[in-house]
């Protein structure tokens, strides 16, 4: 036997990498199985170069727990090592590259962000386990080696019994990680880190099946067989070749990703590239709602089949975030810190070119089937008008596949949009106006008088969408958006009936009067417009504008004024050429007048959704009054 001392400065890391790998203890396990299945997948390119006469078979790595013992074992018939290379790669490879780290990150290895993503490799076993043994035969060799260390920089190195070819590694779990010993906790680390993993991971075995016989009889049990409880699919649908797959097999690999998501895929993104770096994996577009925060970070980041994280911030672009699915990369650098991720040039490819497949795929969809994606639109946009919103590249290319759908569901590209509307503009110069409702059922009378006058109302219900007009506002020519309730509806009414006034100057000066006394509401600015006699005698309307400016702050960014803070503004306007407003002018007693104006008021505010409580109250009262 031979006794030996690592050659590292720090005297006990053991102790300090606990410490600070506090956590994530649980990767230790990871590490572990990726060494195995490293070790196997390099003795199955040995046996495939043919230098060699191996004897392959079908590896398998086994986890198994001894409860008894308090040991867990990770099995694997992978390449081996010679006592030589134990030496080699364990003494000197992996505890310097255990040292080097602690050297490195001391300080900031707190920051539970590095740790995760710092593949520590054979090293991390000594997080949970007081003493290490390693038993490996390498292909090379007829004679096992036995290498035992307690966690000090002491080991010894001896001949094992082990007979057939691979290495076995021992855990003599440590006190205070007893959890380890637990069939379900290492089930669920096993799920969770290693479900693709290219090598079958057999832990424990469960009973199967048999096909019934023949002449069994109704109602007779089948008979069962035990076999190896795999707990990984080794093939996952991103490794495979699209033309390889059918829908269905993309849709059966979203429910093994997501088992407790019941909802299907609407469609999915193929990412497959090997040059300038490379990338696999497969991105679903889900059934969106509303509610962005709930459904983020759902995309699993895996390394040569190796789960890393759910969380690719700084990897693919924000808003496609939104997005599902899974993205394998070897290129990605995992044992850095966020913000050292964000600048790598490798990453912002890698996120230039997803960005990229993304818009491909949505122009291709609108391409081939516009009805199917005018259908789906819904479920979509979110990610869509998000992306517009914060990736100046897929906002060039969305020209191709956003759409503006109206309140009566006909959906238009921004270019048809642009057309139709200009269509019907008769002074040149102008801009053009595009009307648009947020809520269908709230804006009804708005929507409804703007259609009566032809106007193509757009319904734009996202939470981001004062940002996106703000946007679209800004890179495209001549246009600006306007809400059907909003204060620019009187503009259009005015300049496209040029209508003369009944009331004369002094008529108008006292109604202005009459109606400030009465409202007594400095929310109210008040306009007399000379409209269509046909017109609703009072509107209210919302200044474009400040609305627009409370919203966007409501939703994060644009709140330059502070609009978030400012109180609601309304206009209300009166059509000076409307019966109701003769009457009231012509109307010689004063409480008359102030009935009619209350109740005139009180139904432009139920319009606008605008009159609750203790004014409604008072409403319904009047209302059965006069109707009595
Ligand atoms: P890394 O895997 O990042 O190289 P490790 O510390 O995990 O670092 O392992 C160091 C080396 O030990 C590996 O590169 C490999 O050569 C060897 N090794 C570890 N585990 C096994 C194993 N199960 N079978 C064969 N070789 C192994």
């Amino acid at each position: 036997m031979k006794k030996g001392n690592i050659n590292v400065s720090v005297e006990n890391i053991f102790p300090l990498i606990k410490k600070f790998l506090y956590s994530d203890h649980e990767i230790f396990l990871r590490e572990l199985i990726s060494n195995a299945t490293d070790a196997t997948l390099k003795l199955k390119h040995i046996a495939n170069i043919g230098n060699e006469k191996i004897k392959v078979g079908e590896p398998k790595i086994e986890v198994k727990i001894d409860k008894k013992g308090k040991k867990l074992h990770i099995i694997d018939q992978g390449i081996g090592m010679t006592a030589d290379e134990i030496e080699k790669y364990i003494n000197e490879v992996a505890f310097s590259g255990a040292e080097e780290f602690l050297e490195k990150y001391k300080d900031t290895a707190k920051d539970s962000g590095i740790i995760g993503h710092f593949g520590l490799g054979f090293y991390s076993a000594f997080m949970v386990a007081k003493k290490v043994e390693i038993i490996s035969k390498s292909y090379k060799n007829k004679t096992a080696a036995h290498w035992t260390c307690d966690g000090s920089p002491n080991y010894t190195l001896d001949k094992g019994t082990k007979k057939d070819r691979g290495t076995e590694i021992i855990l003599h779990i440590d006190k205070d990680s007893k959890e380890f010993l637990e069939d379900n906790k290492i089930s669920d680390l096993l799920v969770k880190y290693n479900k693709f993993m290219p090598i079958p991971i057999k832990f424990g075995t469960k009973e199967e099946n048999l096909p019934l016989d023949e002449n069994a009889k109704e109602g007779e049990k089948p008979k069962t067989k035990t076999v190896d409880n795999i707990i990984n699919n080794p093939n996952p649908a991103w490794t495979k070749q699209p033309k390889d797959l059918k829908d269905e097999d993309y849709k059966s690999f979203y429910r093994e990703l997501y088992p407790m998501q019941f909802e299907e895929p609407l469609f999915n993104i193929h990412l497959n590239v090997d040059y300038p770096f490379n990338l696999t994996g497969i991105l679903y577009f889900p059934k969106l709602t509303n509610d962005i925060n709930i459904q983020k970070d759902k995309i699993q980041l895996y390394q040569n089949q190796v789960f890393v994280t759910d969380n690719v911030e700084g990897i693919v672009p924000e808003f496609l975030t939104l997005l599902r699915g899974v993205i394998d990369s070897p290129d990605i650098p995992l044992n850095v810190s966020r913000s050292y991720l964000q600048a790598d040039g490798a990453v912002k490819k890698i996120s230039a070119y997803i960005t990229r497949k993304v818009a491909d795929k949505l122009s291709s969809l609108f391409k081939s089937n516009r009805e199917e994606f005018e259908k789906k639109w819904n479920d979509i946009k979110l990610v869509i008008e998000y992306g517009m919103l914060s990736e100046e590249k897929f906002f060039e290319k969305s020209e191709k596949f956003a759409l503006y759908p109206t309140v009566d569901e006909k959906f238009f590209t921004y270019e048809e949009l642009f057309n139709k509307i200009k269509a019907r503009q008769t002074d040149k110069d102008d801009k053009l106006i595009i009307l648009y409702a947020s809520d269908k059922q709230a804006q009804h009378s708005y929507i409804e008088n703007a259609k009566n006058k032809g106007y193509e109302v757009l319904l734009l219900d996202s939470p981001i969408v004062s940002h996106l007009i703000q946007k679209l506002e800004s890179s495209k020519e001549k246009i600006q958006f306007a809400r059907v309730d909003s204060d620019h509806i009187d503009n259009l009414i005015d300049k496209n009936e040029n209508k003369v006034s009944k009331l004369d100057d002094n008529q108008k000066k006292d109604l202005e009067e009459l109606v400030k006394s009465i409202i007594a509401d400095d929310k109210y600015v008040i306009k007399l417009e000379s409209m269509d006699s046909k017109e609703n005698p009072f509107i209210i309307t919302n200044p474009e504008f400040m609305r627009r400016m409370k919203e966007m702050q409501q939703t994060g960014g644009g709140g330059m004024f502070g609009a978030g803070n400012m109180p609601d503004m309304f206009n209300l306007v009166i059509n000076t050429n409307s019966d109701l407003i003769s009457e009231i002018v012509n109307t010689k007693t004063k409480k008359k007048q102030e009935r009619l104006i209350n109740q005139s008021l009180d139904l432009a505010k139920l319009s606008h959704g605008l009159l609750k409580g203790e004014d409604l109250t008072n409403f319904i009262k009047r209302s059965f009054e006069i109707i009595k």
